[in-house]
This record gives structure tokens, C-alpha cells and sequence, in this order.
């Protein structure tokens, strides 16, 4: 079979499982075995000796795997991006405002959240691109950013921006 054939998201799952392949090598003691495929003389695939250090690395590359969508979700909150944005980037359907709230809750605590979380207790944090201060983001829960983002400078254009954006919305 040649890869040349593949799309560039299925060469990418190849390489992911590959991926997980190794770490259950080199950080469970599993060993690559090649399995021949049904039928064929040559084709073979290739599996692990150990199925269980298989599950461990793959439980590995799950929890790397949320902690990366967490630093690239807030590195997107950092530049400007909605929470609406980055529950598209993760693939979920739109459905108006609540995609953001979902998507901040499977961000931050791997789960969806109830409506109104206790707001001092989850939070994403980045730095922000406009004024450089260090925010607290406690999600998109109410449509005023000035109740759900705190440590913006006062003089940040951004958050006046979006303060003023939402003040033109609610009295529209
Ligand atoms: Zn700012």
C-alpha cells in the first residue's frame, strides 16, 4: 500500500498510532510485533506483544493530548479568539451561544459544565496580546466581558473593544 495515496489527515492518524506504538515500547516494555494480514503473503500489521501497554500509552497520549488543546485553547483566548471559535476548532456543531460555554468547559475541566459554574473556582488564564496583562477568563457564561475576564490593564484597547461591542449588542 503506498501513502502517497492517503490523505494528509489519514498519514497524520498513521503517524498518530505509530506514536502511541513507541510509547508503549519505550516507556511500557512492549515489543512490536508483525502480524500478517489475511490473505496476503506480504502485507502485515503491526501490533503490540503486550495489548495492556498498549492502553497505558494510549491513556498517555489522551492526557497530552488535553493538555495541548488546553495550552492552544488559551493561547487563542491570548490573540483575540472567541470561545465559539475554539469549540468549532474542536469539532463541535454549532448551536449559538452555548457552543462557546461547551467548549470553555471541555477546555478547562475535560467535561461539559452546568450553566452557571462557580466562577472562582474554574478558570482559563492566559496572558493577553493586547495589553500584556495576565487574564483570568472564567468563560463565556455572561455576555459582558467586563463580569468574566479580570486582570486586563485599564487601559487595554481590547477588552474596551469588546466591552463597547457588547454595549452596541444589548442596545441594539
Ligand atoms: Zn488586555
Amino acid at each position: 500500500m503506498s501513502t502517497y495515496e492517503l490523505t494528509p489527515r489519514a498519514r497524520a492518524v498513521l503517524a498518530g498510532k505509530d506514536q502511541i506504538r513507541r510509547f508503549a515500547c519505550d516507556v511500557h516494555g512492549a515489543h512490536r510485533i508483525e502480524t500478517p494480514v489475511d490473505g496476503y503473503q506480504v502485507l502485515t500489521r503491526t501490533e503490540l506483544d503486550d495489548p495492556v501497554a498498549g492502553i497505558r500509552a494510549a491513556v498517555l497520549a489522551r492526557s497530552i493530548a488535553a493538555a495541548e488543546i488546553r495550552c492552544y485553547a488559551e493561547q487563542a483566548r491570548a490573540g483575540g479568539r472567541s470561545w465559539d471559535e475554539i469549540g468549532e476548532a474542536i469539532g463541535l456543531e454549532e448551536a449559538g451561544a452555548e457552543r462557546g460555554e461547551l467548549a470553555f468547559g471541555l477546555v478547562v475541566e475535560n467535561r461539559p459544565l452546568p450553566f452557571h459554574p462557580p466562577f472562582e473556582l474554574i478558570s482559563a488564564w492566559w496572558r493577553c496580546g493586547s495589553c500584556g496583562e495576565r487574564v483570568r477568563d472564567r468563560g463565556p457564561f455572561e455576555a459582558n466581558p467586563a463580569n468574566t475576564e479580570s486582570g486586563h490593564a485599564s487601559s487595554c484597547r481590547r477588552h474596551a473593544a469588546e466591552i463597547a461591542a457588547y454595549r452596541m449588542r444589548a442596545e441594539a
